[in-house]
């Protein structure tokens, strides 16, 4: 059978819609159908798009532009954006006296980037600025008022080390991030013992744990097989999960870190090995948790920023173990503590250098 335009149109993924002089719709490919209502052929465009930038983009080339573009977003449920753009046939090209075409465009992703990217410059402007404008006060109170007062300055200049410090964790962990982002569609290739990492990273946050007295117990460390990874980013991990069950975890009670082996990973198909690290503090709200991941995203902000967190713990583990092709899950119960467990892909030399098992 030989292509018709009418095929062809049809296999684009952009909506195509042909209005005639009287604004209807004339024709319409099987993008537009999809989006739009079905019985859209045959009626005004206002039928089915009613939306008042792309009517005006539709009348201004009737009315005798040549074309014309309009950003437009469809109205919720969809909540779709699309770049429009009008454009008049010319005239010998009148096989149905259709005046104008309409092409759009869907932006609905890049759109979601520029507000994401949007968001977060705000977000970390917001963050520096508090810390900073502490330091400000401060500066000018030793500068004035606690000029002579040596106790006073001794304590401001105490203040001062914790906001300076607080800037400084919140610009290491951008970076961080910033370097996972870089980085992520690069598959990390090294042989990692994970259970040696647990073990170390463990070791030295047990002070930390201890002031809080919370005992970090282990299981599975030594037996765990390699994982495929990047060493430095794993230990990232590992010391973000366990930091921050010391400092949700609550006082007088225990840390359990557990790795495991897994059959499957479904990401790789593949064995696996699992860290979880399960603790039994104050937990979170059920409709949080998916969010936790997010930049910033804070149960209780103010508890986090005194704890010296800095909201971008758990985006930057999300990140790493996207790049391990591995995954993340969170299991929480208010009132009674959370698990955060990662699964990373083993490692299999035949894997490495490109031969099959023996
Ligand atoms: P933060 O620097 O605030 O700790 P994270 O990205 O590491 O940032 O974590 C985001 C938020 O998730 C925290 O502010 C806290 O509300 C919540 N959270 C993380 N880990 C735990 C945990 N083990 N128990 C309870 N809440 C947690």
């Amino acid at each position: 059978m030989p292509m018709t335009s009418k095929t062809i149109l049809d296999s684009l993924p952009d909506p195509i819609i042909v209005l005639d002089e009287d604004r209807r719709v004339i024709e319409a490919n099987k993008a537009a159908l999809d989006l739009m209502p079905s019985d859209m052929i045959g009626h005004n465009l206002a039928h089915s798009l009613r939306h008042p930038g792309a009517l005006k983009a539709a009348d201004m080339v009737l009315q005798g532009e040549p074309e014309y573009l309009a950003e437009i977003e469809l109205p919720p449920p969809l909540r779709r954006s699309f770049s429009l753009h009008a454009v008049r046939l010319s005239e010998k090209n009148h096989e149905y006296g259709s005046r104008v075409v309409l092409l759009m465009h869907e932006t609905t992703a890049a759109k979601r980037a520029e507000q994401m990217r949007a968001d977060f410059v705000a977000n970390v402007s917001h963050e520096l600025r508090s810390p900073l404008s502490a330091l400000v006060g401060f500066i000018e109170t030793l500068q004035g008022p606690a000029k002579e007062d040596k106790e006073a300055q001794q304590h401001f200049l105490e203040i001062m080390a914790k906001e300076a410090g607080r800037m400084t964790r919140l610009i290491e962990d951008l970076l961080s991030l910033s370097g996972v982002e870089i980085n992520e569609h690069v598959r990390p290739r090294g042989r990692v013992d994970i259970g040696r990492i647990v073990k170390s990273v463990t070791e030295s946050l047990s002070v930390r744990a201890a002031e809080r007295n919370l005992t970090i117990e282990l299981a599975g460390t030594e037996s765990a097989p390699p994982v495929l990874g990047d060493p430095d980013q794993l230990i990232q991990v590992v010391q973000n999960l366990v930091d921050n069950a010391i400092k949700y975890g609550g006082r007088d009670s225990a840390i359990r870190v557990r790795v495991a082996p897994v059959d499957r990973l479904p990401q790789t198909g593949g064995p696996g090995v699992s860290v979880a690290v399960q603790d039994f503090g104050e937990g979170i709200p059920e409709d949080q948790v998916s969010r936790l991941t997010e930049r910033f995203y804070r149960v209780d902000k103010a508890r986090s920023r005194s704890l010296g967190g800095t909201g971008l713990g758990l985006a930057i583990v999300k990140h790493i173990i996207n790049r391990h092709r591995g995954s993340l899950s969170i299991e929480s119960d208010e009132g009674k503590g959370s698990t955060f467990s990662v699964v990373l892909p083993v490692f299999r030399e035949h894997e490495q250098n490109g031969t099959q098992p023996a």
